[in-house]
């Protein structure tokens, strides 16, 4: 079967509808300046085996997005739910059985093990915390787990400063599958680490992804790392989804002005790779005081009256590809 004709049948593993994550911003002397709209109605669904690739500038919204599905920060609005059940609703110990199956990569393997922790000690205190397994398993759960991702057992009592940036993000790696979980939040998991460790870590996780049948939320700035890794991708702008399609669809495609200008600006020496140049003017705005209509109005060379006055919503470019756009409405 189709991977489009199971997604009819099957329900998604993760459904977002209308995500916001809204911060109030306050002068020195307390006064309410105004609201920054990190995340404004977001929506879009993971199904299982899916990697879905969310791109955008850096403060495009797309890791707060990440860290509110998890309630690593608090959503303003909205509603996601997990294999059916609502997490943002869910009770605490609810939460942290959900958590199980919804971990979280981390952007610099670095800063997130602590350098004082061996890493065998960082990767088990997961388990400890959700009760699993006697000590003696729980051991023996971590070495097993470190050999499946190329370490050996002697790598167990070693503290992170020991080993290479790739290395480590496979130690972060080990710990976000030690539970077993069905749903990875991958955030910007490659971009710290140079050229060659990113493919043999991109490479990892799709073999892991094969092997377990992970889904994953893959948010990235950089175009060419998610267009190897996802099926879907979903472009934001400005904390909203500006279009969303098959991956091949939207790397060859793609409808919006501002996906255009993501990908002219990915380099390439395929001349058939090539994609239309689009010239774009300015900087991106202040979440704080966004334009008014399509946020994309100031910078788009394609705006016209209509844009500055009405926010686009979606048009159905085909069953599976849609855009925020005024020229395709
Ligand atoms: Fe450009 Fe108008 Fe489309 Fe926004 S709605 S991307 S301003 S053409």
């Amino acid at each position: 079967m189709s991977s489009e004709a199971k997604q009819q049948r099957v329900k998604p593993l993760l459904e977002v509808r209308n995500l916001q994550r809204y911060y109030s911003v306050r002068s020195a002397l307390g006064k309410a300046k105004g609201q920054i709209k990190a995340v404004q109605d977001l929506s879009f669904d993971i199904y299982e085996g899916e990697t879905y690739g969310l791109v955008g500038e850096s403060g495009c919204g797309k890791s707060t997005a990440g860290r509110t599905l998890l309630k690593l920060v608090e959503p303003t609005g909205g509603e996601a739910q997990f294999n059916g059940e609502s997490i943002f609703e869910s009770k605490a110990s609810r939460l942290r059985t959900i958590r199980k199956d919804l971990q979280m990569i981390f952007q610099d393997p670095h800063t997130s093990l602590n350098p004082r922790k061996k890493i065998g000690a960082s990767i088990q205190e997961t388990l400890t915390i959700h009760n699993v397994g006697a000590k003696r398993e729980r051991k023996q759960l971590v070495i097993d787990l470190l050999k499946k991702l190329g370490f050996n057992e002697e790598d167990y009592n070693r503290y992170p400063h020991e080993f290479s940036g790739g290395q480590r993000q496979r130690i972060g790696i080990a710990r976000s599958l030690i539970l077993n979980p069905k749903l990875i939040i991958c955030d910007e998991p490659v971009s710290a680490l140079d050229v060659s460790i990113q493919a043999q870590i991109l490479n990892l996780l799709r073999s892991l992804q094969r092997e377990m049948k992970l889904s994953y939320l893959f948010i990235s700035h950089d175009l060419s790392v998610v267009r190897h890794i996802a099926d879907r991708v979903g472009v934001m702008y400005l904390g909203r989804l500006v279009e969303e399609g098959p991956t091949d669809e939207i790397f060859s495609n793609p409808r919006h002005p501002y996906t255009k200008l993501l990908l002219s600006s990915v380099p390439t020496i395929n001349e058939h790779e090539k994609c239309e140049k689009i010239e774009v003017k300015g900087e991106i705005p202040s979440p704080l005081n966004p334009p008014s209509g399509c946020a994309f109005h100031k910078r788009c060379p394609f705006a016209f009256d209509r844009c500055m006055k009405e926010t686009p919503e979606d048009t159905v470019v085909n069953t599976k590809h849609k855009v925020k756009c005024h020229l395709y409405s």
